[in-house]
């Protein structure tokens, strides 16, 4: 007998027929005599679509209050899986993530787990139930309910599997496995049999939404055996785990991330303290900086620009121009109609030329790059957005065919 944490999405629980197409999963393995916690993801788009709903009456509204109707999504999504399961006649209890224990800090609608206080879970496991819990959601230290950043349903279940030491956790999705590309972008994209926490962290954080990038973090913290699966085929999904068997693999991956603003501020006078001056302006506000590109000084001025989120473009903006004076620069230009695109893997330490072969991609296609950054295991571009989709795929083919 083994303890497995199973955690379905959005759209495998989109409609009744899919709700019961997973009870079914979720009672195989229970009735193969396993202990099952089920973590579930609010259906198909209600995410989204509660946020529409919430920007029809009050374009700005408070994280708190925004959290409070996000996380009724999920809670609508454990009550009928639940339901299923109890149609079929198996003992079944759905959980919200306050009752499942999840204690989180105070940073709404991107919080982070601090602890599960585990005991509701191991003693709904102990009467013999399938424990069903709501992903996505916690409670902080003032009682407030909180969310973990999109996706993050995927976090909610490594970190039980974690804190009850589970013997494995399955993520099931839309997709069979982890690929070389978003499969929905590049057809020929190849499915991994295994890969390592490492390269899967990098993957997610650049973009493949596949797994929440938290989740990996987790799950290679607390040694989680993590497999993502598809929720509807029966076949063998990926391995994410410490070590992989090395392939001749000189990248694992092409990750697309649209998710991207770029801020350029032009004419800053060219002398020492200037980017730090900028950099800790946004970091007191808590506007994580992503790719930064300084240009050469000439004749006393240069040039700095950096990409953040969307969302946090405009409170850059706005928090820049508050220090114009001090800052003392000409302009502020930005746009938000770019991609990031990159490529990830351990192969190209040591290995020349990566970076030149993923230029010479971008130049066939006849793509222009706007800005790059690179480490050790990955190099990224920053394209205009509507050519991304090729870049995805131009890069996939030099790379990967
Ligand atoms: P869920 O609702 O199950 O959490 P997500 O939409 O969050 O599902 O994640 C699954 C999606 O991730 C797939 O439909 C696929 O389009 C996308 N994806 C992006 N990059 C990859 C990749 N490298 N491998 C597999 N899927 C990927
Ligand atoms: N429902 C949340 C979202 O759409 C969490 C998740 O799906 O993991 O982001
Ligand atoms: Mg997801």
């Amino acid at each position: 007998m083994a303890i497995i944490v199973q955690k379905f999405g959005g759209s495998s629980v989109a409609d009744a027929a899919k709700v019961k197409n997973v009870a079914s999963r979720v009672i195989d393995t229970y009735q193969e005599g396993n202990s099952v916690v089920v973590v579930v993801s609010a259906q198909g788009d209600t995410t989204d679509d509660l946020i529409d709903k919430a920007h029809e009456i009050n374009e700005n509204p408070s994280k708190r209050e925004m959290d409070m109707l996000l996380a009724s999504g999920e809670q609508i999504s454990i009550v009928l899986l639940a339901m299923a399961i109890e149609d079929r006649g198996f003992p079944v209890i759905s959980l919200t993530g306050w009752q499942a224990g999840f204690v989180t800090n105070s940073n709404s609608g991107n919080a982070r787990i601090k602890k599960i206080d585990t005991e509701r879970i191991l003693s709904e496991l102990d009467k013999k139930k399938i424990v069903i819990v709501a992903g996505f959601q916690g409670l902080d230290k003032y009682d407030d309910i909180t969310t973990l950043g999109r996706g993050g349903s995927d976090t909610s279940a490594v970190a039980i599997a974690a804190a009850i030491h589970a013997d494995k956790c399955e993520i099931y999705t839309d997709v069979d496995g982890v690929y070389t590309a978003d499969p929905r972008i590049v057809p020929s994209a190849k499915k991994l049999d295994a890969i390592t926490y490492d390269e899967m962290l990098d993957l997610a954080s650049l973009g493949a939404n596949v797994l929440h990038n938290r989740s990996v973090e987790m799950a290679k913290k607390y040694s989680v055996k993590l497999e993502v699966k598809s929720s509807f085929e029966k076949v063998d999904g990926t391995i994410v785990k410490e070590a992989v068997s090395v392939e001749k693999m000189l990248i694992r991956g092409v990750a697309r991330d649209n998710d991207v603003a770029r801020i350029a501020i032009v004419g800053l006078e060219d002398k020492p303290g200037i980017a730090f001056r900028v950099f800790s302006l946004l970091a007191k506000k808590g506007i994580n900086v992503d790719v930064i590109l300084q240009s050469i000084g000439r004749e006393g001025k240069k040039d700095i620009s950096f990409t953040v989120t969307k969302n946090h473009m405009q409170e850059a903006i706005k928090l820049l121009e508050a220090e114009k004076e001090t800052l003392c620069y000409d302009e502020i230009t930005h746009r938000d109609d770019i991609s990031k695109v990159s490529i990830v893997g351990a192969g190209m330490v040591n290995n020349p030329g990566v970076a030149a072969k993923m230029f010479e991609a971008l130049y066939d296609a006849g793509i222009n790059i706007h800005m790059i950054s690179t480490s050790e295991t990955k190099i990224s571009v920053l394209i205009n957005v509507n050519n991304a989709e090729r870049a995805v795929q131009a890069i996939h083919d030099k790379f990967l065919i």
